[in-house]
């Protein structure tokens, strides 16, 4: 092992995200167009042994946590095996995955065998018709058995259920959202709307903070919050009368950036050492030209050591990335 992997702001990196495809069979209007976006060719997409080499060079970093994200991770052909090869690598102690949940029915028990022992699945509707409204799939029914079969296995925990939450949509989802948590053993969680989106429509009128979202239900089923985990990205409070518990992930309205342990690896090998990176560094092409471990430690190390201290979303300034969520991943 060496050094443990550091920013220049004195953090210490520890959770690598990876997308593995930029691919998605759903079309989120917060996210894409209806007509989806040109992927990208599979020559250009990281190949399987170029995930696990990566993987390993960051976990001999002290990188313990790998998130597998997309696009929709489920869409890249034969994904449990390399969740197992993921799982397998020395320094790897969480391997966590991010799908909108249309494949885990099909996919749930390979998923667990392969090593994954913790799931988000995002759904930002309850009903059928808002399902559809906002995905632009009529999925929801498919989804809830991916979820139903996932819960099968008590191994996989916890299992979120991650909503993005919209000002002149979501409010109507808050207490259908806290009726499900306190009703199943899902964690659910309410992220407020980023300026991620592939049609840079994103304003701040459209953000429905954590705070409106957490009175509409404290209305109705009274909250206290619970103490904050390290490096977590949530506020999560408990239902008073013990009827479990519900989070709110508020990057806009109060960002958690102090103590942010992430970086983010692209489809096509890039790294981004922050979700709203305006700058990333190539890895795909040192790896193919054939660069050793160190030479790629020291390209990680570098662009590390430059991660940025915080967005500035809501700044004067701010610039929207050019790539969109769907290309960044989770
Ligand atoms: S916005 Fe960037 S710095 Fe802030 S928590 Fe997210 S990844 Fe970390």
């Amino acid at each position: 092992m060496g050094d443990l992997l550091h920013d220049g702001h004195g953090r210490r990196i520890s959770d690598l995200r990876v997308s593995v495809t930029d691919r998605c069979n759903f079309r989120c209007q917060y996210c894409m167009p209806a007509d989806g976006l040109p992927w990208l060719d599979r020559s250009a997409v990281l190949r399987f042994e170029e995930i696990e080499r990566l993987v390993g060079i960051f976990a001999g970093m002290g990188v313990t946590d790998v998130r597998l994200t997309g696009g929709e991770p489920l869409v890249r052909r034969d994904f449990p095996r390399l969740a197992r090869m993921l799982a397998n690598v020395d320094g790897v102690e969480d391997l966590s995955l991010t799908t909108n949940g249309y494949l885990l029915e099909r996919d749930a028990t390979a998923l667990v065998e392969a090593g994954i022992n913790r799931v988000n699945v995002s759904i930002d509707s309850l009903q059928r018709d808002r399902f559809f409204q906002i995905t632009r799939r009529d999925s929801l029914p498919q989804v809830l058995r991916g979820l139903d079969e996932l819960a099968k296995h008590p191994e996989v925990q916890p299992i979120k259920v991650n909503a993005v939450a919209i000002r002149g949509f979501t409010e109507q989802e808050a207490i259908p959202f806290a009726e499900f948590a306190r009703s199943t053993a899902f964690q659910v969680r309410f992220i407020e709307f980023m300026p991620l989106d592939a049609d840079h429509a994103w304003s701040a009128d459209q953000v429905l903070s954590g705070d409106e979202l957490r009175a509409i239900i404290h209305a109705v089923h009274p909250l206290e919050e619970l103490p904050r985990e390290p490096n977590s990205t949530a506020r999560v409070f408990r239902f008073a009368d013990g009827g479990g518990e519900i989070g709110f992930i508020n990057p806009v309205s109060e960002p958690f950036c102090a103590d942010c342990n992430r970086v983010r690896i692209t489809a096509e090998g890039r790294l981004r050492t922050c979700l709203f990176s305006i700058h990333e560094t190539d890895l795909r092409e040192p790896l193919r030209a054939g660069a050793s471990d160190a030479d790629i430690e020291g390209l990680i190390r570098d662009a590390v050591w430059r991660k940025e201290l915080k967005h500035h979303v809501g700044e004067p300034g701010f610039r929207q990335p050019p790539r969109s969520m769907s290309a960044i991943g989770g």
